[in-house]
């Protein structure tokens, strides 16, 4: 490609925008070359979990190597030298999200533990008798069941907005399901099951024109596109480091601070206080209100690791690439005869959920775990959006950007497989 000016085409790092060389990024992530049942391993199951980059294991190896010790507490080096790259790794998450305060930035174990802390601190405090949550017909388990909880303990209704066949929402729906009640909007970005980006702008506006706070559900839109909190204008935005190429046990809940500070903890122990006598105890401030005991202090550092390592190649263009990669795998999937895609919504990313014929997804993921391909089979925690298109449970593949189509081939080759052996 030639153009006028030949820096447009680079991204940060200086890489040419045109080519992706996912063969020198495979190169970063060391179990890509493990073999399994003795054939090359074919990970097709990143919405469960990202594989980790050598630069994310080295970073947790070096800190436990050379500066482990407990954070805001020691006067002593290793401590001094913990807490800053604890503190940084907020930093790098704020930048991540575009949050404009490390004080909206919370340390958390994930996605679930952050709205967790969400239903049980601002839900208690702001959500009584009558009330209503509106979530959408696709969120994952971890969402309904806390919104459940809290609605059975304070008397209030979960009101469920449909989609179409496609997996796209109702937004006709939606407008009429928002009313006096409403008392907070709870939404997945992207779907895990079906793979539908839900347009959550769109969502957040119409819920503040009644002046309704938005939660987004980020576990999966996070690894796969540029997020901007501030522009999106969400509420609460909460994500899982292990989907973003991070390590486990380590994620984020941001909160505009305004709804933070006016929130009671969620958990007690050391580094939420400030003061403690027998009489009064005065909370910490923001984050640290939020943040009870002991940290994941290397989880953090790992992630903040991920985060650097995705800005040397660009989200966009990691996007852009898994998205080109969709669209093959997309027609290549299309060509299989009783195949059939759930989850067809026009926007949408890295997930491809699919039933075959009347054969078991559980017995179409065996088949291809013989063959070295790793495929997530079952509802996804997604049990509502199966019964919406009356199926027990769907075999999904889900792409990461160093997936590549050869790895759609191999699927492809596996299912020919399949179907073989129930011919
Ligand atoms: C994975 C996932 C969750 C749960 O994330 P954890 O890391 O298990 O806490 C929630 N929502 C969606 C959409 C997910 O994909």
């Amino acid at each position: 490609m030639t153009t006028a000016n030949p820096r447009a085409n680079e991204n940060a790092s200086g890489k040419a925008a045109g080519a992706f060389d996912v063969a020198r990024i495979r190169e970063d992530f060391p179990i890509l070359k493990e073999k399994v049942h003795g054939k090359p391993l074919v990970y097709l199951d990143n919405a469960a979990t990202s594989q980790k980059p050598r630069v994310v294991l080295d970073a947790l190896e070096h800190y436990y190597t050379t500066e482990n010790a407990n954070v805001h507490r020691g006067v002593h080096y290793l401590s001094q030298q913990a807490t800053q790259d604890y503190e940084a790794a907020r930093g790098k998450i704020r930048q991540l999200l575009n949050a404009s305060d490390d004080r909206e930035i919370i340390l958390v174990r994930g996605t679930t533990e952050g709205i967790n802390l969400v239903a049980q601190s601002y839900g208690r405090q702001n959500i009584g008798e009558g009330d209503e949550i509106i979530i959408s017909a696709m969120e994952h388990h971890s969402y309904i069941v806390h919104w459940q909880i809290l609605c059975q303990e304070r008397g209030a209704h979960l009101r469920v907005i449909p989609m179409n066949d496609d997996g796209e929402l109702l937004m006709d729906e939606y407008e009429k399901l928002l009313g006096p009640r409403t008392k907070l909007v709870s939404i997945v970005h992207l779907s895990n099951s079906l793979g539908t980006i839900n347009p959550v702008e769109q969502i957040i506006e119409m819920a503040h024109g009644r002046g309704v706070p938005v939660l987004i559900d980020g576990a999966q839109s996070t690894p796969h596109m540029t997020i901007d909190v501030h522009k999106m204008d969400c509420d609460f935005f909460v994500f899982s480091g292990h989907k973003l190429y991070g390590p486990t046990g380590i994620g984020a809940l941001y909160g505009k601070a305004d709804l933070l500070e006016s929130m009671p903890p969620y958990q007690s122990g050391g580094d939420m206080i400030k003061s403690v006598t027998f009489e009064k105890t005065i909370y910490n401030s923001l984050p640290y209100k939020f943040e009870a005991g002991t940290p994941n202090i290397g989880g953090a550092i790992g992630l903040g690791a991920a985060i650097d390592y995705i800005n040397g190649i660009g989200m966009d263009r990691m996007a852009a690439y898994e998205h080109e990669l969709l669209e093959y795998g997309t027609e290549r999937l299309s060509t299989i005869s009783g195949l059939r895609l759930i989850g067809t919504a026009r926007e949408k990313a890295d997930v491809l959920s699919f039933v075959l014929r009347d054969i078991h997804p559980h017995d179409i993921g065996t088949i291809l775990d013989s063959e070295g391909i790793a495929i997530r089979t079952g509802h996804h925690c997604t049990q509502p959006v199966m019964d919406r298109f009356s199926i027990p449970a769907t075999a999904r593949a889900s792409l990461a950007f160093y997936n590549t189509r050869e790895d759609i081939d191999a699927l492809v080759k596996g299912i020919d497989k399949v179907i073989e052996v129930f011919s």
